[in-house]
């Protein structure tokens, strides 16, 4: 069976590696001049660099854990968050050693107003009181340990050499056309098709755009400061009313020994044509749009598979897109 693949992000990257398993003729057309979507990651002066933010691997399904095994060692990085607050440096999700650090235990409002409102608003745009309850009913527990690993699955860790070498490596084989055109897919015969791209998009924009929330980027060189380390972690959120909502040392994913590091800042903002389509705002309005109009038209349609956080309008961490393509798949 001839497959055309649109999107070279970890969904398409899935999804090729798997199909061409079967012995199917697999292709990939990426809009991009570069593989691996969200997930990419380049090496810059001793430091390999998130170009789109933190991504931070971290699994409980051991199928998914194997299968990305076959193509990188992950090393044993265990995610530690911080949270900057008007109370000074804590350890989030909140939990015995963070209420040691301020010196008092905090109540679960207290929680929500020192470190979650300032956060959740800038970020998605909206006072805290106007956000759907899936998006504030969503904040980590306090914890009544000292446990300070701010996910908890059984499997953590980084790509020894990035994400984009195990891209690569995924890829071997599999013939990936870069800086394709939006369109260029279409007309083109194949067999089955799998589109990672905006479902909205698939179909034109019939009916309206999905709203997304969209993030800028400022990558900087800066000193390395001892604040960001292997052990004590990557990132800090801002739990206040700066502009952006996290600071992350690229070098500590990997542990690179430098003096100079590459610093990452995420300044949210409404996504439009000039910026990338990042979090669906899977609620209210879009929500009504993707389920009412996109979702039934993406049922009708054959020979075509929808998978990956953009075609199923739906934030996916890594571990779910590759899950939800090896079931997709699967079912077929
Ligand atoms: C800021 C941020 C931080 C994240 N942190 C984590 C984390 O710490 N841990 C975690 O597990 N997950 C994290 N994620 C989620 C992770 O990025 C996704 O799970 C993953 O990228 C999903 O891959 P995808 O292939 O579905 O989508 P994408 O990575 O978006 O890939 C889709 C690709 O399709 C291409 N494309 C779209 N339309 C077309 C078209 N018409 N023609 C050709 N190409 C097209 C795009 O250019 C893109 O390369 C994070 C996401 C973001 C945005």
């Amino acid at each position: 069976m001839k497959v055309n693949i649109i999107g070279c992000g970890l969904s398409g990257i899935t999804a090729a590696v798997l199909l061409k398993e079967q012995g199917h003729q697999v292709e990939i057309f990426e809009m991009r001049e570069h593989i691996g979507g969200n997930c990419y990651d380049y090496h810059q002066d001793g430091v390999t660099v998130h170009k789109y933010g933190a991504h931070l691997f971290h699994t409980k399904d051991e199928e998914v854990w194997n299968f990305l095994g076959r193509y990188t060692k992950f090393n044993n990085y265990v995610h530690r968050v911080r949270a900057n607050t008007r109370l000074g440096l804590i350890s989030i999700p909140f939990n015995k050693k963070s209420a040691e650090q301020i010196g008092r235990d905090l109540s679960g409002p207290e929680i929500r107003e020192l470190i979650y409102r300032d956060y959740s608003e800038r970020h998605w745009g909206i006072p805290w009181e106007e956000l759907p309850q899936s998006i504030s009913g969503r904040v980590p527990e306090k914890r009544d340990n000292y446990d300070d690993r701010y996910f908890t699955d059984a499997y953590q860790g980084q790509p020894v050499n990035g994400y984009t070498e195990m891209f690569k490596a995924m890829l071997e084989g599999i013939t990936v056309h870069l800086g394709a055109e939006e369109d260029a897919w279409r007309g083109r015969h194949c067999d089955l098709l799998i589109f990672t791209g905006k479902v909205d998009a698939y179909f034109k924009y019939k009916w309206g755009r999905l709203p997304y929330r969209s993030l800028r980027f400022e990558h900087f060189p800066a000193p390395k400061d001892p604040l960001f380390s292997f052990e004590k972690g990557s990132v800090i959120n801002e739990c206040n009313r700066k502009p952006y909502n996290r600071t992350m040392d690229n070098s500590v994913y990997l542990d690179e020994k430098v003096e100079t590091t590459i610093l990452t800042r995420d300044y949210p903002e409404e996504h439009d044509e000039t910026n990338l389509p990042i979090y669906p705002k899977s609620f209210g309005h879009g929500r009504e749009l993707y389920s009412e109009r996109y979702k039934p038209a993406v049922a009708a349609e054959t020979d075509v598979l929808f998978l990956g956080r953009l075609a199923t309008y739906a934030y996916l961490d890594m571990w779910m897109a590759v899950k939800q393509v090896m079931v997709k798949l699967g079912q077929r």
